[in-house]
This record gives C-alpha cells, sequence and structure tokens, in this order.
C-alpha cells in the first residue's frame, strides 16, 4: 500500500533521527522569575483583567471599583459621547473591519477623514494612518533610513523604535538618554556626506521626563540630519495647540516627521506619521508595516477622527490634567516618595522603588485599596529600576487625586517605604 511505502521510507535506524531541540525551554528563566513573583503572594501585575470599565478612571477589578490611575487616557476620551457615537455610526454604515490592506480594498471614507483631522490638527501637509503606533515607529524607522544610512536614537527609545532600527538595514547609533553634548560627539564622528535620521521623544515614558527637544533639533540640523519625534505621550497637552512638546518648544517647522497613536490621548487604536515633506506620499509606497497588514476598522478610524477634532478645542481638559499632574507630584514629593523626575514635567507621575519585592508589595498594597498603577520593571525601565508609574486623565477629579494620595500613603506605610 501507498502507506506501507510512506512506512518504509522513514529511517528505521534510531541514530538517524535526530534529537528534538526544545525551542521552549529558552523561557525556563522567565517562567521561574513569573513564578517566584506569584510565589510571593501577590497578584500577577501583567494579567490584569478590567471585567468593567465604568469611565476613564474607574473600572471594577477581581469584583472590586478601583481608580485608574495607570492607563494612556490622558485626555479621557474613551466615553466621550460624540466619539462613542461615531464609531456606532460607522459600525453601521460600514461593518466591522476592512478586510484588507490600506493599499488594496481598506482604505474607507473615515481612513482619509482620520487622516485629514491628523493634517488639520497638526498644521501638515501630509499625514499617514498606521494600526498601532508600534507599526508607525516600525515602518517610518525602518523605511526612511537605507542602506549606508544611520539612525541615531536615545538610549532610553521605546521598544518600537529599537524594532524598527532592527527591521531595517541602516547602521544604528545609540547616546546617552537626554544627553544633547554626547549626541553632538556622535554626530561628529560620521560621514558627513551620509543619509542621518536623529529619533526623539518628546516624552519618555517610563520616568515622565521630557527631552530637551530645542537644543537636540539644533544639534541634529547642525549635523545634517533628518529629525523623527515620536510624541506619543504629549499629544492633546503639550504646545498652545496640544501638538507635542516640540510644539511647546517653539520647533514647528523644524522637525521633519511626527509619529503619535490613537492608543493614549485619542482613546482608541492605531498610530500615524505627519509631515511636511513634498515627497511624504512615498513612504504608502515603500513601507512594508505599512502595506502588509490591515487597516483599521472603520468605527476605529471614525472615533479617532472625531476624538482629534475635539482635542483641538480641550483647553479646559488640558489645563485641569496639569492641574491633577501637579497635584499628584506635589503630594507625593511631600509624602517623601522618590520620583522620576524632580518637577511635574508630563502627566506621568513614576514613583521609584528599591527591587522588585518593594515594588510588588507596594503595587499590591495599592491594589487591595482600590488604585491600579502599572508596574514596570527592567527591560522596559532605565538602568535597571522598578518603579511604579502613574498616569494621569483629565477627568480624575482633584477629589479623586486626593484620593489617590490617601491611598499612597496608607500603603507606602504599610510596605515601608515611606515614615
Ligand atoms: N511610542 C511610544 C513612546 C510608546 O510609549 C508607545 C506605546 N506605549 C508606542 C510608541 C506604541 O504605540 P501603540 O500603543 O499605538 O502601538
Amino acid at each position: 500500500t501507498e502507506a506501507g511505502q510512506t512506512a518504509d521510507a522513514l529511517p528505521m535506524d534510531s541514530q538517524a533521527v535526530a534529537p528534538e531541540r526544545d525551542l521552549m525551554s529558552k523561557f525556563d528563566s522567565l517562567i521561574a522569575e513569573r513564578q517566584a513573583l506569584l510565589d510571593s503572594g501577590v497578584t500577577d501585575p501583567f494579567s490584569i483583567v478590567m471585567d468593567q470599565v465604568k469611565s476613564p478612571t474607574v473600572a471594577v477589578i477581581k469584583g472590586k471599583e478601583t481608580i485608574l490611575l495607570g492607563t494612556y487616557n490622558y485626555m479621557g476620551m474613551t466615553f466621550d459621547p460624540d466619539v462613542i457615537q461615531a464609531g456606532k455610526d460607522a459600525l453601521e454604515q460600514f461593518g466591522s473591519g476592512t478586510n484588507g490592506s490600506r493599499m488594496l480594498n481598506g482604505t474607507f471614507h473615515d481612513h482619509m477623514e482620520v487622516e485629514q483631522a491628523l493634517r488639520d490638527f497638526y498644521g501638515m501637509s501630509g499625514a499617514i494612518v498606521f494600526s498601532t503606533g508600534y507599526m508607525a515607529n516600525l515602518g517610518m524607522i525602518s523605511t526612511l533610513a537605507g542602506k549606508g544610512e544611520y539612525v541615531i536614537l536615545d538610549a532610553d527609545s521605546h521598544a518600537s523604535i529599537y524594532d524598527g532600527c532592527k527591521q531595517g538595514v541602516a547602521d544604528i547609533v545609540r547616546f546617552r538618554h537626554n544627553d544633547v553634548n554626547d549626541l553632538d560627539k556622535r554626530l561628529g564622528r560620521l560621514p558627513a556626506d551620509a543619509g542621518k535620521l536623529v529619533v526623539l521623544e518628546g516624552v519618555y515614558s517610563m520616568l515622565g521626563d521630557i527631552a530637551p527637544l530645542k537644543e537636540m533639533v539644533a544639534v541634529a540640523k547642525k549635523h545634517g540630519c533628518m529629525v523623527l519625534v515620536d510624541e506619543a505621550h504629549s499629544m492633546g497637552f503639550f504646545g498652545p495647540n496640544g501638538r507635542g512638546v516640540y510644539e511647546d518648544q517653539g520647533l514647528e517647522g523644524q522637525v521633519d516627521f511626527v509619529v503619535g497613536t490613537f492608543s493614549k490621548s485619542v482613546g482608541t487604536v492605531g498610530g500615524f506619521c505627519v509631515s511636511n515633506h513634498p515627497k511624504f506620499e512615498a513612504i504608502r509606497l515603500a513601507c512594508r508595516p505599512y502595506i502588509f497588514t490591515a487597516s483599521l476598522p472603520p468605527s476605529v478610524v471614525a472615533t479617532a477622527a472625531t476624538s482629534i477634532r475635539k482635542l483641538m478645542h480641550a483647553h479646559n481638559k488640558r489645563r485641569h490634567l496639569w492641574e491633577n499632574a501637579r497635584r499628584l507630584h506635589g503630594g507625593l514629593t511631600e509624602m517623601g516618595f522618590r520620583l522620576g523626575t524632580e518637577t511635574p514635567d508630563s502627566a506621568i507621575v513614576a514613583v521609584m522603588l528599591d527591587d522588585q519585592e518593594q515594588a510588588a508589595a507596594m503595587w499590591q498594597a495599592l491594589l487591595n485599596g482600590g488604585l491600579y498603577v502599572n508596574m514596570a520593571r527592567p527591560p522596559a525601565t532605565p538602568a535597571g529600576t522598578f518603579l511604579l508609574r502613574c498616569s494621569l486623565c483629565a477627568e480624575h477629579s482633584s477629589e479623586q487625586v486626593d484620593t489617590v494620595l490617601g491611598m499612597f500613603r496608607a500603603a507606602g506605610e504599610a510596605v515601608g517605604v515611606i515614615r
């Protein structure tokens, strides 16, 4: 029979069969580390489930009403009635998904609308929407910098920036975090006539510190580099029009590409790049993470377009978000917590802790008290630090921030972080 013939064809001598190498065994140390954390009695900080979400600032976690202080919902747009209505309308009119790439059948009316909203928001001539912010960085960096060219990035850059470098073929140069002199020195060593892209972030998301963009962009331009700034954590509340740290520092017209995301202030999912470069549209023809994936669902781009247009006029929200940041930063400093920045520089306030054990105990005590923050640890954090990241929302009331401060005091005293 045919089956018999197949069996005969298999090597019968067991010596000829190579032993299987278990590709999963490389994760053993990660599995052990996670188990050690769970054995210490804490809830797994990396598998929290929001059973119900009541508002931008309150959810139900494990049956308990919990204040959310660890989301990127800076402007609180997720429950905006106009945003929700736009999503419902698009869902009904255009269906649940696009079933294709932007380049083929995946561009619907609202993909054009959201790109126009971005051009209007940033006052720029070009806007390209990607399926996530991660893919915007992956795509822009790997496509802009080619063979024989250079990407120069801050050592504390987001994973999506590092991955954009890996995806591409350019040479990579890192400089010390926010160090203008180090950037200058390293650029000085590169061939003057090579193409160079300097990649910066407006706000660095682990410590909540901001980049000295003015000085850095000046150095980049001195060395003939193009500049891309990731403004993921500043959109909506930095600068007179909420365009980001680059606007706040007076750099309109000096930054070549701005990357951003819909997953933070905009309140949905998606990523984008805006630019005034006359050839910017060519990115759509060459950028693999733009071409080889399905486009965002119509409901998502419709909510994003509505949200972005509302953010253009969200002056009161912006003011209150900054008030919240100052209130939380000031209160925690007064209690004796060690924070990631000396002043409230952004909507992120990072509470620095000694080690994983202390961070986990503090995180758990806060959760038990009804507060959710992000636990962050290496490799996501700089210099091997353990921290609890608090991100504020324009929809947190002043009373909520005071309640949060009370929770930090109780947890900090119980764990022994403060006296
Ligand atoms: N850039 C930065 C600086 C980020 O912090 C993030 C996400 N945390 C991204 C890009 C990716 O954004 P998205 O969630 O849209 O993939």
